[in-house]
């Protein structure tokens, strides 16, 4: 087997030359990474692999909580497959991203052209297509768009034995492994929407019963038609790090020519003791939504846990103090995720 795993280290470094690395410091993750250039190099990847009893992990850009591989693992990294296709025809809602893209870099894209994703992470300036894919999720627009596997049109999956499927999103769960490293997603089509006169909002909750006021205000316009393309949350302390002040701060977006949601929002949270902010404020709350997360520092561990909406209100309860971001989609479902704030510390 030893014999067999050191043939097949051999055999990626003369396929793959210099974008072969051994990781001789004996530090780090995995035993040695690979750089491939496109889809077919991954399937002659997996195909040199599995002959010799290698086992791949596909690398983003780790911020997922529990990203990591065996160190005797061959790391497969997408730093050479960061491309992005969006279509001429100005109607079509959707683009194409290779693996190692990242969100930020493609909604950046579209926007030259009124358009933007239907959701991505706030983790978008830093994550990669593939990460997020592999790991599923909610994120900015799951409001209206749910789960991102919802809103990926088809995607190449390079398995095990070196084949190449093309699956819908729904399908990725039963292709795609990031515990044992198997399925890897080498492109998808994602779905877009015009985004050219989204308007933010911001309201604030104070006070003992502020929590409670919060849960209700979000219980009520998730149960109701308003049809607000992002709902999100922030508890006091992540406010606070923000520079957005000492209360919870519900924010989001909407397309601005759905009129009915000027009308009908403030009224919705005014009426469950929320206080709804100028624009100026909600503009700065929706310029902060990727934080912490930026290329230029190092980003902090989270947890990241899925509740369903009528259990929100207890686990706010259980931790207080805890710097807590929380994604809504109508569904009911949310996505709390909680920052290691000793990471935070060290990385301002
Ligand atoms: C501050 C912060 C904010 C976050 N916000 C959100 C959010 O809004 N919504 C949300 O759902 N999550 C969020 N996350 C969690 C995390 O960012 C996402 O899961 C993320 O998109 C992972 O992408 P990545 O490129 O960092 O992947 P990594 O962490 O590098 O990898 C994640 C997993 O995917 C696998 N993988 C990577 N690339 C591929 C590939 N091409 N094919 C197959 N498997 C692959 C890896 O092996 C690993 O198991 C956040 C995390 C942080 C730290």
């Amino acid at each position: 087997m030893e014999n067999s795993r050191a043939q097949g280290l051999e055999a990626l470094s003369d396929a793959f030359g210099d974008r072969f690395r051994r990781h001789t410091d004996g530090g780090g993750l995995g035993a040695a990474s690979v750089l491939p250039s496109g889809s077919e190099e991954v399937q002659e990847l997996a195909r040199i692999s599995r002959r010799h009893g290698l086992t791949l992990v596909a690398v983003g850009a780790g911020t997922a909580p529990d990203a990591s591989a065996p160190g005797d693992s061959v790391l497969v990294r997408f730093d050479l497959m960061r491309g992005v296709h969006l279509p001429h025809d100005s109607e079509a809602s959707w683009a194409e991203a290779e693996p190692g893209a990242l969100w930020l870099q493609m909604d950046n894209e579209l926007r030259l052209w009124g358009k933007g994703l239907a959701v991505y992470p706030t983790s978008a300036p830093r994550a990669t297509v593939g990460g997020w894919l592999a790991t599923d999720g909610l994120g900015v627009g799951s409001f209206e768009y749910g789960r991102i596997r919802e809103n990926v049109l088809s995607a190449s999956v390079v398995l095990a034995d070196g084949t190449l499927r093309e699956v819908v999103g729904e399908e990725l769960g039963a292709f795609v492994w990031p515990q044992t490293g198997e399925g890897i997603v080498v492109g998808a089509r994602l779905h877009t929407r015009r985004a050219d006169t989204d308007v933010p909002f911001a309201a604030t909750f104070a006070g003992p019963a502020a929590a409670g006021d919060l849960i209700g205000a979000v219980t009520e316009i998730s149960g109701s038609s308003l049809a607000l393309w992002h709902l999100a949350f922030l508890s006091p302390a992540m406010s606070s790090m923000q520079g957005l002040g000492e209360e919870y701060l519900l924010f989001g977006a909407y397309p601005g020519e759905r009129e009915e949601v000027v009308v009908d929002l403030g009224p919705k949270i005014e009426a469950n003791g929320g206080r709804l902010l100028e624009a100026a404020r909600a503009y700065r709350a929706w310029g902060e939504r990727f934080y912490p997360v930026a290329p230029s520092r190092t980003t902090p561990g989270i947890s990241r846990d899925f509740v369903p909406l009528h259990e929100l209100r207890r686990i706010l309860d259980v931790r207080p103090g805890a710097a807590v971001q929380c994604t809504i989609s109508r569904s009911g479902e949310t996505l709390l995720l909680a920052m290691n704030t000793g990471d935070l510390a060290t990385t301002h």
